[in-house]
């Protein structure tokens, strides 16, 4: 991975690729990569959908290696929804590919003539640019079947729906699975409506001929990969639990410790949760039948494999299984609780090319302000078709749920930074209230996951009901995850490197062994630390101040049942967070 492909999509007489090495980039990967490029290249203050931002696609550090785990992709831009800097993280087939083609970051600049929209096709011998005006306004699944009839099906592809194309700021960007299906998104942050502002409906990627990155100490690099897929497999969440149930294994258990947000986070515990849990979606999988229903990765490479298949009542294919966030989004958080109509969300979701976290608390918001009745599922189903046609109803719902709320006069909006909360009460789950609150994503579980102490008791204990030690413990997550973003690793694996020091020496052993390096934990902390401290640095130049780490009033006013609490960590303590 020594190059970076940047390609000007608004040069004079078309599109124009240059491939340039890495210099100063040198040695970063994933997010570490985005947000480096992101950081110094755009200017924080430009318009997100004008010529001046970039949309960044990094495979991680070990992408396109034998590392277990090691496929996921990051993508940085200056955020449509949130103002601030962007890296959505995505599983599929398009980080190995890239890395094994030797590609360390694309890069797309500048922006074409209005309309004009463009497919890309990059393998072992360059890059080609053509139109796609045949794919015009198609969904993510109709654009890959009309690609695969063009490239075949050795292939893996990025692309954009509808929601893209109009440039809403909930769009995401599908990237293909191992089934070629268009069902793992970089969701967040809007990063779809960049891509369709740089007039890119799709990237197909072939990687025949390229091989796979060679380590500098084979050896030490066998042994320690080696360690580190059995350290996975040892650990109960990593070997056992996310394999039978995948992620909506989470909902009995934050159900159960009242952390469960429910429609439009008026309560902490939805009733009927068992209908829609990971243990009923996984005998429902196993009932239907079908290819990869129980069990699934979402990249070759992946031991956990916490995905599935979900198939219709007739045993048709109708989506991916969905995950934890989005079973709460489109079920609980909408008082929804059938699993067919949830999966049906999902599967128009990403076929619209939406964020399915985003457009279930925008659904839910929606409900509040009466535009449908909580566990209407029907009526859901009907106003994420709107995003899809693209109605003057559709586009304020497909731009989120602040937007929406906004709209429609609704005082209770769960978005930090205009985007919206995930799964988990901040009021119930205290540590990840930092975390939404300080972020520089904006609401996002995944930059620092309190989840797993607070309620999980991994990496120790912290009371999740009270302020003390969660600015500390989010501080520490955040640091973590930035540098495992910035590996390609998946970041499920945090459990296994919390809980069993091994594990996590055996996956700085494999970075060691593969870049013939002598890195320390520190080093790893170090790396963390720089990632954020590039990402603060681009949010306060483009105008966020301490302010704008905070959460909305109504978690300070409203008592969360059934632990009646609200969200007590202090203003000193959040602004605390990255003083390290
Ligand atoms: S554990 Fe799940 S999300 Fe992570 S790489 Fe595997 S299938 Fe994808």
């Amino acid at each position: 991975m020594d190059k970076i492909l940047r390609i000007n999509m608004g040069a004079a007489g078309g599109p124009k690729a240059t491939v340039t090495p890495v210099g100063a980039y040198a040695g970063l990967g994933g997010r570490a990569m985005t947000s480096g490029i992101v950081s110094k290249e755009v200017p924080p203050l430009c318009h997100p959908l004008g010529e001046d931002n970039k949309l960044v696609i990094a495979p991680g550090m070990l992408s396109g290696t034998t590392a277990a785990m090691s496929g996921r992709l990051s993508v940085g831009c200056k955020s449509p929804l949130t103002g601030g800097i962007k890296e959505a993280n995505a599983g599929g087939q398009p980080s190995q590919m890239l890395a094994r083609l030797g590609y360390a970051a694309i890069v797309l600049e500048g922006k074409p003539k209005e309309g004009a929209l463009y497919k890309l096709f990059i393998n072992k011998d360059g890059v080609k640019i053509t139109s796609a005006d045949n794919l015009k306004m198609l969904g993510n699944y109709d654009t890959v079947e009309k690609i695969k009839a063009e490239f075949g099906d050795k292939i893996a592809v990025m692309s954009i729906g509808p929601a893209g194309e109009m440039k809403l700021a909930a769009a995401s960007i599908a990237c293909t699975d191992m089934e070629l299906r268009p069902t793992r998104h970089a969701g967040r942050g809007g990063v779809g409506a960049v891509m369709g502002s740089k007039g890119v409906k799709a990237i197909v990627i072939d990687d025949a001929g390229a091989k796979m990155r060679s380590p500098k100490d084979p050896e030490a690099f066998k042994d320690a990969t080696k360690r580190w897929v059995e350290g996975l497999r040892k650990h109960p969440v990593t070997g056992q639990g996310l394999p039978a149930y995948g992620t909506n294994v989470l909902t009995n258990v934050i159900n159960e410790a009242g952390g469960y947000p429910t429609k439009n986070f008026m309560w902490g515990r939805f009733d009927t949760c068992s209908k829609i849990s990971g243990e009923t979606q996984a005998a429902l999988e196993n009932e239907r039948g079908g290819e990869g229903s129980a069990t699934h990765g979402c990249h070759r490479g992946c031991v956990i494999r916490c995905s599935g298949t979900y198939y219709n009542k007739d045993g048709h294919y109708l989506t991916k299984q969905p995950e934890y966030e989005t079973v709460w989004a489109h079920g609980g958080n909408c008082g929804i609780d059938d699993l067919d109509s949830i999966a049906m969300l999902d599967r128009m979701d990403d076929d619209y090319g939406v964020d399915t976290i985003e457009m279930g608390a925008t659904i839910g918001v929606a409900m509040e302000a009466g535009l449908a009745k909580f566990g209407d599922a029907q009526a859901a189903i009907n106003l994420v078709k709107e995003v899809g046609k693209g109605t003057p109803l559709g586009r304020i719902l497909g731009s989120g749920a602040a937007v929406t709320g906004k709209v429609f006069g609704v005082e209770r909006i769960p978005v930090v930074k205009g985007q919206s909360m995930p799964a988990y009460d901040p009021r119930g789950v205290q540590g990840i209230g930092v975390t939404y609150a300080t972020s520089t994503m904006g609401a996002d579980h995944t930059a620092g996951y309190a989840v797993a102490t607070n309620i999980l008791g991994v990496g120790g204990k912290v009371d999740p009901l009270k302020a003390e030690g969660q600015a500390e413990l989010s501080r520490n997550l955040q640091i973590a995850t930035a540098a495992i973003d910035s590996t390609g690793m998946c970041l499920f694996i945090a459990f296994a490197i919390m809980d069993q020091p091994e594990t996590f020496q055996a996956l700085l052993d494999s970075i060691n062994g593969f870049f013939g390096l002598k890195l320390t934990a520190n080093d790893v902390t170090e790396l963390g630390k720089s990632v954020l401290k590039n990402e603060r640095d681009f949010n306060m130049r483009a105008g966020f101040t301490s302010k704008h780490d905070r959460l909305p009033e109504f978690f300070k006013k409203e008592a969360l049942p059934p632990h009646n609490v609200t969200f007590t960590v202090t203003d000193k303590d959040l602004d605390s967070v990255f003083n390290w």
